[in-house]
């Protein structure tokens, strides 16, 4: 039987582009004071269709014929890991948080900058609906997932059986494979994103379980 319900927390909670863009918005608006631009942030959602993920202010600032080295792209950087996020959970996210809470002990295990995620934590204001939060960069990125550290310091910290507990993600390459080695049960979230990344992993690291949408979770539980 299920007692404690974990789950991930970026693309599986809440969508991240809305993060991404939440941070364009910010560095373009930093970029337009400081430079006198109208708008520099067309420029970000068009480096960011071009799939130039790893280099997209470095394309921006380009675009806009601007001298910068690494320190400036490193300023940048830092301003979009700690700006306060412009991101909510939708009225569907909150009512399946609402009912797992009641229902069972709640955690998240997540990755990511430690800052950028704490500050995403409070914006989406997940305090409400969850017992933990473990944010696996605080001890450093060693200790992101596919670590299991914090998966058994999870099932420590809540006396709980492993066959009682449930991980919850959306990352083929790096979330189920700690719960599966652990004896979680572990449940993939399917979204138009996933299909594209999710198809060649090793067997010990995909869900047991595919759901569609976050609400099937309570069919498993
Ligand atoms: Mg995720």
């Amino acid at each position: 039987m299920i007692k404690l319900v974990v789950f991930d927390m970026d693309d599986t909670l809440y969508n991240e582009i809305d993060y991404i863009i939440s941070g364009f918005k910010r560095i373009a608006k930093f970029l337009n004071t400081k430079y006198d631009i109208n708008d520099s942030f067309p420029l970000f959602i068009e480096a960011f269709h071009n799939g130039n993920n790893h280099r997209i202010f470095n394309y921006v600032l380009d675009k806009l014929e601007i001298d910068y080295n690494d320190d400036t792209i490193n300023l940048l950087v830092k301003k979009y890991r700690d700006h306060y996020p412009d991101i909510q959970l939708s009225q569907q996210t909150i009512n399946i948080l609402r009912t797992a809470k009641q229902k069972y002990k709640t955690a998240i295990i997540s990755d990511g900058y430690y800052n950028a995620q704490k500050l995403k934590i409070k914006a989406l204001k997940l305090k409400d609906y969850f017992d933990q939060i473990y944010l696996t960069d605080e001890l450093g990125q060693e200790y992101w997932k596919p670590s299991k550290y914090y998966f058994e310091k999870c099932q420590e910290n809540f006396r709980s059986l492993s066959e009682e507990i449930v991980y919850i993600g959306d990352n083929w390459k790096k979330d189920f494979y700690p719960g599966n080695i652990l004896g979680w049960k572990t449940i993939g979230l399917l979204s138009i994103n996933q299909i594209y990344k999710n198809t060649e992993v090793n067997p010990e690291y995909k869900p047991q379980i595919v759901v569609n949408d976050l609400k099937d979770i309570f069919n498993y539980l």
